[in-house]
């Protein structure tokens, strides 16, 4: 592994120790091999891996709150960027399997009161309790206030109804963090947050999706659910905030996901064109192979920086959703091009199915839609820049 950013200043020594024995764990347990097999034994494999995880320690980084079995008091996206980054490298699946445990119970290690953290965290952190995160709606994706999954609140419980999909671990979750529309105001402020486990009667699991790079994805339907107001996450309305906050997290980790696809993918294309004979040389004597070479790795520092910069500031206490957004946008973005270039200097060898490239190919390409599209992170972008630049002045 190319260990050279682990020396950059955003980063400490608990984090440099920290990425050295994952490196070393994931050599042992993830043996190298990327990508899960053809959606076989998909739910399977992710409740081995989140065990496995949470049997081994790395599960404590995705929640904060020490009393509850947190690494620390608040969530370290330092740490957990490194973590990501270093699972992508080796398997998506692995790193899935950790991303959604945070994503999951984000909100609650956020916004969840002591009684709340206390039913849940532990379990995430042990790894015998899956989390789900449940925002988008088929009419609602990049529009989340579009919601209208709807909890009506009935005496003592709301009632819930409504549909959400695209939930990763939607069918294996114990737990789902989910958002619904409560009506104290229209649009993004009429919107709650709430726990709800799959036993709850009216639940179901309306259907599986399979995509480009498997992974346990669901559909799910609630029909006159009963959500006790103790599952309540945060104020009533406030649902949209506890959604955002959760992301500036998990969005910048998803930025540390695409830069570990990128290094693997360097990795790979450096190994066969140093040994790839041709031209009475190597196919990395070639200068156009130089080139290649030169944009994967710049592009992929720059993506690192851009990451870890709003980890940092992240963990300095600062709002990072421009931040985060730049890194996500990037990473994601520089990521398929990193990847299609490692395709290129593979050759046919490049798109054999489950050759580490190829799965790289399929694994990156939803990066760059969930958690706000690209395009959603230059609204975000762009609306941060426009604002600043009017609240310091327009004079030059
Ligand atoms: C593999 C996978 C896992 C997922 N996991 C989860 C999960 O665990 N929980 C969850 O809640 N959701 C999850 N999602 C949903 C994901 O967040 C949404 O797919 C995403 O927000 C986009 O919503 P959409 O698919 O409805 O696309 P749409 O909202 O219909 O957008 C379609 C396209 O429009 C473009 N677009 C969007 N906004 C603009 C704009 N302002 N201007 C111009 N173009 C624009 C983008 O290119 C976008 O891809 C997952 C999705 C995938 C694919």
């Amino acid at each position: 592994m190319d260990t050279r950013h682990l020396d950059w200043p955003f980063l400490e020594d608990k984090h440099r120790e920290l990425a050295i024995s994952l490196q070393e764990w994931s050599e042992r347990h993830l043996c190298g091999a990327h990508g899960a097999d053809d959606g076989e034994n998909i739910d399977q494999q992710c409740r081995e891996l989140v065990h496995d995880l949470g049997q081994d320690g790395w599960l404590r980084y995705a929640v904060g709150g020490m009393s509850y079995g947190g690494a620390s008091d608040s969530i370290d996206t330092r740490s957990v960027c490194l973590i990501r980054e270093i699972l992508a490298r080796h398997s998506g699946l692995a790193d899935l399997a950790f991303a959604m445990q945070g994503l999951g119970s984000g909100a609650i290690t956020l916004f969840g009161n002591s009684d709340q953290k206390q039913r849940f965290l532990p379990r995430v952190v042990a790894g015998s309790a899956i989390a789900a995160f449940a925002l988008s709606e088929p009419e609602a994706g990049s529009d989340v206030a579009a919601m209208q999954c709807e909890a009506r609140l009935d005496g003592g419980t709301y009632v819930l109804n409504g549909e959400k999909t695209w939930i990763s671990n939607g069918g294996i979750a114990d737990f789902y963090v989910l958002f619904a529309r409560t009506g104290e105001a229209p649009g993004s402020r009429g919107i709650t947050a709430f726990i709800i486990e799959p036993d709850t009667p009216g639940f179901e699991v309306a259907g599986r999706i399979k995509t480009i790079a498997a992974h346990p994805l669901a559909r799910l339907t609630f029909k006159d659910c009963r959500i006790p107001v103790a599952n309540r996450l945060g104020d009533p309305g406030k649902g949209f905030k506890v959604a955002m906050a959760t992301l500036d997290i998990f969005r910048t980790s998803v930025a540390a996901a695409a830069v570990g696809f990128s290094r693997r993918a360097l990795e790979e294309a450096l190994r066969r064109a140093t040994s790839r004979k041709m031209f009475g040389g190597t196919l990395a004597d070639l200068q156009l192979t130089q080139a290649k070479l030169a944009g994967m790795a710049t592009g992929i520092d720059a993506a690192a920086l851009l990451t870890y910069r709003a980890a940092w500031l992240r963990d300095l206490g600062r709002r990072i959703t421009v931040e985060a957004a730049m890194a996500k946008m990037t990473a994601t973005e520089t990521a398929q091009q990193v990847i299609d270039s490692a395709v290129q200097i593979l050759g046919g060898l490049g798109v054999v199915s489950h050759e580490v490239v190829e799965t790289l190919y399929r694994e990156i390409r939803p990066l760059r839609i969930y958690e706000g599209a690209t395009e959603v992170q230059q609204l975000i972008i762009a609306r941060g820049v426009i604002q600043a630049f009017l609240e310091k002045g327009n004079s030059a």
